[in-house]
Parts: C-alpha cells; structure tokens; sequence
C-alpha cells in the first residue's frame, strides 16, 4: 500500500505460510489497507494487529513511530495522518528535480511516481527502486549511502510530524506506541537518552528489538535499552518486498525471553 511491493492479502498469505500466528500491518501514514489485511488474516487463522508507521522529526533528524493496535477508524488518527501525506508529493519533485542534476538524468520523479501505487505516499523507497532497476546503484542500500540519505545530495530534509503529535494520536486511537529500529539512528547516546525519555514521558510504550533493520549486536543493545527504561519490546520485520528482505515474515529470531512483548496482552 505504502512503499511495500506485495498487496496486503499477498503479506498475510506469505506470513501465514512462514508460520506466523500473530501479524500486524504497518504501512507508512496510511490505514486503508487494514480492512483487507484483517479479512485475508482470519480466514487464514492468524491473529491480527491493525497498525501503521509515522514519520516524526526530532532533533533535525527522522525516527518513525509504530502505532499498534490502533482503532483504524479513529477519525482524529486519520485526519491526522491526511495532513501528514499531504507534503510528500512536493517533496517528491523537489527530490526528483535534484536526482536528475546527481545522475545527470531526466525523469527521476515520474519513474519514481510509476512504482508508486498510491501517488500521495511517493518515499525515498519508490526512487530507489528506481534507480536500482536503472542502474544508477548496485542496491537500495547504495542509494541511501549515495544519493538519499540525510546529507546526500538529492535528500531534501522534511519536517514531519512532532513526537508528541504522533503519540498523541496513537493513544487516541486506542494504540500502544512503539520507536521503530532505534538502530538506525545517528543520534548521540545523550540524544537518545533523551529521546527514550521523552518517549515514555508522552505515553509512549515499546521499542523495536528483533526488527529486519538491525543486526544481532542491535538486538542485543535493544534489548538493554527496553529493560533500562522498562519499555515492551517488538519485533517487526521492515519487510517491503521478497527483493529487498533481509529478513523474511516469520524468519526473525524470538525476542529475548526475559523481556515483555509490545503484544503480551492483546486477546
Ligand atoms: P521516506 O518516508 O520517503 O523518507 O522514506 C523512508 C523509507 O526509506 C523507509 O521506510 C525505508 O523503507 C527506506 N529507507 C530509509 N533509509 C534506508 C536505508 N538506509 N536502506 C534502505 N531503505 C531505507
Ligand atoms: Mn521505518
């Protein structure tokens, strides 16, 4: 729906053949693929969790969010997700616009535009994809290193939501949220401590430990930081297509056993 390459009955069909009994959809600023996913996911027999990822700007740089087991038709999370959309089309050909000048190309935006199903949600993913299926990188990793990630030359800095906002509507919404992939933020280790604190001040609850975007060394630098601020600990995979995984549905390691499930007490 968002920037993941399968349609959500095609993720549910693929994690219950992995064996998993527990699934949560999170596509980015977006809940409309929810009703589906949860259809395909029962009559499957898996649990199912209605969930999205937001982009939240805190300290000049971008963490995302998991809401979990969210009301999916709250409608102050869905206004509030409407408005945070709304910047990425322009974002998009401004990115475009620069990537053409890096690559010494034309066309960047519109073969972006053409991977992206729903164009309101055009991401950085959606030019990457591009560019590998050009040729302009060997993989997505190397478009992030060279081409958009923060500081590279065709990045365009966003100003996405604020943590309390995005907090603030996942409790709304009746939601437990999570920090996604700690591990992939440059954040000083006292700007992390203050984003973990200023996390659990908002309501917020859990962290990812086990996730497809860390290695096993992160899952164990996680899995300190649930236990020293006393956050649940979740476990997501980041998949987006069978291309791109490194991980795939079902495959991650368990959390480690002492540490308490983001799911522990949904029925
Ligand atoms: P956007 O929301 O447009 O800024 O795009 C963010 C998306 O880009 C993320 O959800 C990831 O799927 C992808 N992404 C960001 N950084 C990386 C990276 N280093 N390697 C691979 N994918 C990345
Ligand atoms: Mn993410």
């Amino acid at each position: 729906m968002s920037d993941g390459v399968l349609a959500p009955e095609a993720v549910a069909r693929r994690a219950h053949a992995n064996g998993v009994t527990l699934w949560a959809l999170t596509d980015h600023d977006i809940l409309d693929g929810i009703p589906v996913a949860r259809a395909e996911a029962r009559a499957l027999g898996m649990r199912f969790v209605a969930g999205f990822e937001i982009s939240v700007t805190w300290a000049g740089h971008t963490v995302h969010i998991v809401g979990l087991n969210v009301d999916d038709t709250h409608a102050g999370l869905v206004d509030g997700l409407s408005a945070i959309r709304s910047g990425r089309s322009e974002r998009a050909r401004e990115m475009g616009g620069r990537l053409d000048r890096v690559i010494g190309a034309a066309g960047s935006y519109q073969g972006a535009l053409d991977y992206a199903s729903n164009p309101a949600l055009i991401s950085r993913t959606h030019f990457a994809r591009w560019l590998v299926d050009q040729g302009y990188a060997r993989n997505m990793q190397v478009v992030f290193t060279r081409y958009l990630g923060d500081g590279c030359p065709a990045h365009v800095p966003m100003q996405w939501s604020s943590l309390e906002q995005a907090v603030g509507w996942i409790l709304q919404a009746g939601g437990r949220a999570v920090i996604a992939h700690p591990g992939r933020y440059t954040y000083t280790p006292m700007q992390f401590d203050a984003l973990f604190e200023q996390f659990r001040e908002l309501g917020g609850e859990g962290i990812e430990v086990v996730t497809g975007s860390h290695t096993p060394d992160q899952y164990r630098e996680y899995a300190d930081v649930a236990r020293r601020y006393g956050f649940l600990a979740s476990c997501g995979s980041d998949f987006h297509s069978p291309r791109e995984a490194r991980l795939d549905l079902g495959k991650l390691p368990p959390l480690p056993a002492d540490l308490t499930p983001v799911w522990h007490d949904w029925q």
